[in-house]
């Protein structure tokens, strides 16, 4: 299937209320185009030296989303455009993107990632670690940042009820801090092979790549 027919089945799979990140990483500028052409206007990359070689030569109307673990490092090259970090996991990091956001005289938004899985090598704040840095002094006062929501990475397992779990407890985390802080509407979970369950359990932007663009080598 051709990726404008691909994007047009998830799009009519999850509605107009969801946002589909189309995950361009390893892939060419050529297929981004086509995607672009078709109306797809956020990508996400992963890899801070892709991102910005392909945001410098794309259209500039894209919506650029960083999916991947940044080094505090990198931020620099990617603050003067990224409009959403989505894994940030700690408060040097959030301190990094505040100062660079500041220096581009931007704000920029945000996702706290959630270790949901119970695998070994995912990234990700525990509940209660997210819930103690969204309510620390030192994230309130970065003015230059907004924390719009959170981001989930499920088990890599074709098990239903196990990626259920997941979702679920993490929307469930989503709704309770919605309810206090209005900047949090953003509850990014879902890939190519789970964003169905992902969006059936609350999510409202989901991140696909190879089912848009086929595999990656
Ligand atoms: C690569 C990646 C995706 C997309 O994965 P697919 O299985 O190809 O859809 C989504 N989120 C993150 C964080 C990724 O690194």
């Amino acid at each position: 299937m051709s990726i404008e027919k691909k994007i047009s089945q998830i799009q009519s799979e999850i509605g107009s209320k969801v946002s589909l990140v189309a995950v361009s990483k390893t892939k060419s500028e050529i297929e981004i185009t086509k995607a672009y052409k078709f109306g797809q206007r956020i990508f996400g990359e992963n890899k801070v030296q892709e991102l910005v070689s392909k945001q410098n030569n794309l259209p500039k109307d894209i919506n650029w989303h960083m999916i991947g673990h940044l080094q505090r490092n990198k931020v620099k090259y990617i603050a003067p455009f990224i409009n959403l970090i989505h894994g940030v996991d700690n408060l040097k990091l959030l301190k990094e993107i505040n100062k660079q956001a500041k220096k581009n005289d931007r704000k920029i938004d945000c996702l706290i990632q959630i270790k949901i899985s119970s695998e070994e090598s995912k990234f990700g704040l525990t509940y209660k670690e997210a819930s103690d840095l969204l309510k620390s002094e030192f994230v309130s006062a970065l003015e230059n940042i907004n924390i719009t929501g959170f981001m989930g990475m499920a088990s890599n397992t074709s098990e239903q009820s196990i990626l259920k779990k997941e979702f679920n407890l993490l929307n469930d985390f989503f709704n309770e801090f919605k309810k206090t802080d209005k900047n949090i509407k953003t509850l990014s979970m879902g890939m190519s092979n789970d964003y169905i369950l992902a969006v059936n359990c609350g999510s409202n932007m989901i991140r696909v790549g190879s089912n848009i663009f086929g595999s990656r080598n």
